[in-house]
């Protein structure tokens, strides 16, 4: 992953997360304050905005700190600092290279999730974003050393998608929807669903042309 097909995921995620901002926003009413659409939305609007602003020589992990700033800068809300903390691990972990391989790309997507494990400490089945992320990201690493990396982003994303609809069952242990307690259950975690969403975005990214 290079610098150009790093900014295209951000893009990507912002343009999805754009269009599903209602959906985003009428899940978390159901279990949570409603704002998890504009919240997502506003953050990838700035991380945008960002990306117009940076040197066009600054390599990966540099673009993915700032998106995570800017993210953490602009978005209340319990997404805002998890996003972030993920975005800024992922581009700690690249560190200063102009082209990201395959290992660099899943590494740096482990330690993201195991940031948001860390500041969040959301474990899997509590129904967060950490449902969807944490089974992409072992799809990820099982699928590419064999399948190459196309073929473990496809799985990535099948794997966010299904953990996203795997948290409609499940009972929430973090964040608002938490203070539901059995009420949580038979709901889609947003934040879940924004993460599938950023999962998918990925993959789209780097599937066209360096
Ligand atoms: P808020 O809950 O502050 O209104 P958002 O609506 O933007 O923030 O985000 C809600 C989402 O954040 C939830 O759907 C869930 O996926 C995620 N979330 C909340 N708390 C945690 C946590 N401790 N760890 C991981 N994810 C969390
Ligand atoms: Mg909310």
């Amino acid at each position: 992953m290079d610098s150009a097909q790093t900014a295209r995921w951000l893009r990507e995620s912002s343009s999805a997360i754009a269009d599903n901002k209602d959906y985003l926003t009428q899940l978390d009413a159901a279990i949570g304050d409603a704002d998890h659409g504009s919240n997502m939305t506003r953050g990838f609007a700035a991380v945008e905005q960002k990306l117009d602003e940076l040197d066009g020589g600054s390599p990966p992990g540099r673009i993915l700190i700032a998106a995570g700033q800017t993210l953490v800068s602009t978005v209340g809300g319990a997404s805002g600092p998890l996003w972030g903390t993920a975005l800024r691990r992922a581009g700690r972990a690249m560190g200063d290279v102009e082209q990201v391989d395959d290992e660099g790309l899943i590494e740096a997507l482990e330690a993201a999730v195991d940031g948001v494990v860390e500041l969040g400490a959301a474990q899997p089945g509590d129904k967060t974003m950490v449902d969807a992320l944490r089974p992409a990201v072992d799809a990820l690493r099982a699928e590419t050393p064999e399948g190459g990396l196309a073929r473990g982003l496809a799985a990535a994303t099948a794997a966010a998608e299904e953990g996203m609809q795997a948290t409609v069952p499940m009972l929430a242990r973090k964040g608002r929807a938490s203070y539901l307690g059995e009420r949580s259950i038979g709901h889609q975690d947003p934040g879940a669903t924004s993460a599938a969403l950023i999962i998918g975005a990925l993959e789209r990214a780097l599937a066209g042309p360096a």
